[in-house]
């Protein structure tokens, strides 16, 4: 039992217990398997790939994630989770602070689909160090002396929407075009705008609109470790979550929508002008009708990782299917500057040999 007990603070995951000796299992990224650490059980899980949009009326009164899990707070950093409901202790992924509280919060609508993890926590760790070692700009002691404090497999929360958009313009727009003209004898050319009055209907379909869920990674990291694949989808199965966390949802599903509907639009306006081939616009009403919307709430797997250096915290963030690294690290104040006194040297050179030529 005392092994089991030790188990249990080291998988911090009991949810899920091994059909062979009871001890707690994990979700094994590798043989997408139920995998106990004692005995070496393996029960595999069959995902349903059959994915179901919501219809959008849905969006004010979704399916809502009860029973099975719970949501904790870092008293630290503020990060939240969803946990297994059984799971009894865990550090936080972002800042790996202990002190992590439960809440009374409601986790809140039930995820549709996920991306499992497919690469194993060892296997991230390795990518992530190396990752670091290799930044050019980092100070070369800790590059030597790197290590990773903590490294947690969290899914990330995403809303995605379809729809079939229909849009009436009428507006006008310019475009430019150049004008030869003669002084002194001398042909001189121009730039000028022509202006021409536009209606029309455009149709498109949309789908798969990301909107991100939370503010926990900024846009430009998760840019960084794209793709995520959508024929990884699966239904979203709880099993997911033993060993594994969710980083809570905070941006609301009505809200994301607001977000997809202003990409929609810039993206409606966009394509029109550009099929006038329109240099200028004067103005562009817009009339939209959106059909047959729907939309998912969809997990993405991302292992975070936090480092520490001359006591400030540092995350890496890594795709749990590709293995592509980015995130935080420290720079050299030392190595910028050289940096950029070479660059000013290299120039300097160039603009006295110029000279010299
Ligand atoms: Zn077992
Ligand atoms: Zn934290």
């Amino acid at each position: 039992m005392a092994d089991f007990e030790q188990m249990n603070n080291l998988s911090e995951a009991i949810g899920y217990k091994c059909e062979g000796c009871g001890a707690p299992v994990e979700f094994d990224p590798a043989t997408q398997s139920l995998k106990c650490n004692h005995c070496g059980c393996e029960t595999k899980i069959e995902f349903n790939d059959q994915i179901e949009e919501r219809s959008f009326e849905e969006i004010f009164d979704c399916e809502q994630w009860a029973g099975g899990v719970k949501v904790i707070q870092c008293q630290n950093c503020g990060a939240k989770e969803v946990l297994d409901k059984n799971e009894i202790s865990s550090s936080c992924p972002f800042c790996g602070s202990p002190s992590v509280l439960e809440t009374s919060e409601l986790a809140g609508i039930k995820p549709d689909t996920a991306i499992p993890f497919k690469m194993q926590k060892q296997a991230a760790t390795a990518k992530c160090l190396k990752w670091l070692k290799s930044r050019f700009f980092a100070p070369s002691e800790f590059k030597k002396n790197v290590k990773i404090n903590s490294l947690k497999g969290c899914y990330l929360p995403t809303w995605t929407f379809d729809c079939n958009t229909s849009v009436f313009y009428e507006g006008q727009l310019g475009k430019h075009y150049t004008e030869t003209y003669v002084v002194n004898g001398k042909t001189m050319t121009r730039t000028k705008t022509r202006y021409f009055h536009v209606s029309g209907r455009l149709s498109k379909n949309y789908n798969d609109i990301y909107v991100k869920g939370s503010e926990v990674v900024n846009d430009k990291y998760l840019q960084r470790i794209q793709p995520f694949d959508m024929n990884d989808y699966v239904k979203y199965d709880d099993k997911l979550l033993a060993g594994f966390e969710a980083n809570h949802y905070t941006i609301q599903p009505i809200e994301a929508w607001h977000q997809a509907e202003e990409m929609i639009k810039a993206s409606c306006q966009s394509e029109i002008v550009a099929s006038y081939g329109a240099d200028v616009v004067v103005y562009l009403n817009l009339s939209f009708t959106h059909h047959s919307k729907s939309f998912k709430y969809l997990l993405l797997p991302v292992y975070i990782s936090a480092t520490n250096y001359k006591n400030k915290l540092y995350n890496q963030y890594v795709n749990g299917v590709n293995g592509k690294v980015t995130g935080h690290v420290p720079k050299s104040p030392l190595k910028i500057t050289l940096t950029c006194l070479l660059g000013v040297a290299v120039l300097a050179g160039l603009v006295l040999l110029l000279g010299a030529l």
